[in-house]
């Protein structure tokens, strides 16, 4: 396993990333957890937990953790809920929808299995309050749904030091989502109305930083309206290839092959090792199912 620290904001928020080091998996993926002012975002995954309680257990009392809060259901971002309960007495705070899944077994493909491990410990989350402060009452975070992702999916800014954590809310760059048949019905015009939504709660934050979980920290509202015309072009160039497509005679698969082709030229090798679970061709069916107004 792979953990790294980075420090962000003169050391005010520690970002505490982890990968599986599985030798089958062609790059690191990561998942973060952030530690700020004894509030903690996020727990990892089912394979880190080893390493968080390693983590937890570094830190001194100044630091220590003084509750989590989860921002969705997905495996890398819950695996040590329970462990944070039982063996730290760490409150462990969640939206109602995050909770009523919390509390469920998780059964997902073996190829997440792989990177993210596989002993999911469901537990019972505390309901969230908007908004949450940390330890020292020094910052307090706005909850904001942000669904799209996942629908039970929150973000938390802190409006004075404009700090946005995003998780996954927002995707660097959209090539691929997770289809409906998947359990990660991810939903490209829910996450566009996310992103928009972010942009709107942000405004007027001219230094704004954006924290996501394993991908980088970006900076700017900018990045959010980056994202928001990525997906209002993706949106038209698909509805366009749709009616050449349409005019061609083409249908279903053959239609849908056509855009494919036309926006990607193939599918990921994602979309391939997932077995069409996060896919292009899933990002394409998405973006048709979104009308154009
Ligand atoms: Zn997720």
């Amino acid at each position: 396993m792979v953990v790294q620290k980075v420090y962000h904001c003169n050391n005010e928020i520690l970002e505490w990333k982890w990968s599986s080091d599985n030798e089958l998996m062609p790059q690191h993926m990561w998942t973060s957890t952030f530690l700020i002012d004894g509030l903690l975002i996020d727990a990892g995954a089912p394979g880190g937990v080893d390493d968080l309680r390693d983590f937890i257990n570094s830190l001194n009392s100044k630091n220590m953790v003084e509750k989590c809060v989860i921002t969705h259901n997905h495996e890398d971002h819950c695996g040590g809920g329970r462990m944070l309960q039982k063996e730290f007495k760490i409150p462990v705070f969640a939206n109602k929808l995050a909770i009523s899944l919390l509390r469920e077994k998780k059964n997902y493909p073996d190829y997440r299995q792989m990177v993210w491990g596989v002993d999911y410990r469901p537990f019972e989350a505390e309901v969230l309050k908007d908004p949450i402060k940390s330890k020292s009452s020094k910052y307090i975070f706005d909850i904001v749904d942000t669904p799209g992702h996942a629908p039970e999916l929150i973000s938390l800014v802190e409006r004075k030091q404009q700090w946005a954590f995003i998780t996954d809310a927002v995707m660097p760059k959209y090539k691929m989502i997770f289809g409906k048949h998947t359990d990660i019905p991810e939903d490209i015009s829910l996450i566009f109305q996310s992103i928009k939504k972010l942009y709107d709660f942000t405004k007027g934050m001219d230094n704004l930083l954006l924290f996501t979980s394993g991908k980088g920290v970006f900076k700017g509202r900018s990045f959010l309206k980056d994202r928001m015309d990525e997906i209002n072009s993706l949106h038209l160039n698909a509805h366009r290839f749709q009616n050449e497509a349409n005019q061609k005679g083409l249908l279903n698969k053959q239609l849908l092959r056509y855009v494919l082709k036309k926006m990607f030229e193939r599918e990921n090798f994602v979309g391939i090792l997932t077995r069409g679970g996060l896919s292009n061709k899933n990002l394409i069916v998405s973006l048709l199912e979104w009308p154009m107004e």
